[in-house]
């Protein structure tokens, strides 16, 4: 079972369909119980599609990136 550290851990991979498809079932198994992690993975696709939306480049920029990184950072900060 993946626990809400492991979907940070694994958040953008998760959210741009890089991952395993058994990491992708364990998490969402994990979110149908965790609402945090939820709004936390909610919020990171949106973020993402407002920028893949307004761009046709497959790439995750840097500006996106440091963004999602500072989410995962904050989130990880108030899990403490
Ligand atoms: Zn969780």
């Amino acid at each position: 079972m993946v626990d809400c550290a492991e979907v940070f851990r694994l958040l953008s991979d998760y959210v741009d369909d890089d991952l395993r498809r058994a990491v992708c079932l364990e998490i969402e198994k994990h979110l149908e119980n965790c609402p945090d992690c939820t709004l936390q993975v909610d919020s990171v696709k949106k973020t993402i599609r407002v920028y893949r939306e307004a761009s046709s480049r497959e790439e995750m920029p840097v500006d996106i990136m440091i963004r999602l990184q500072d989410v995962l950072k904050r989130a990880r900060t108030e899990d403490e």
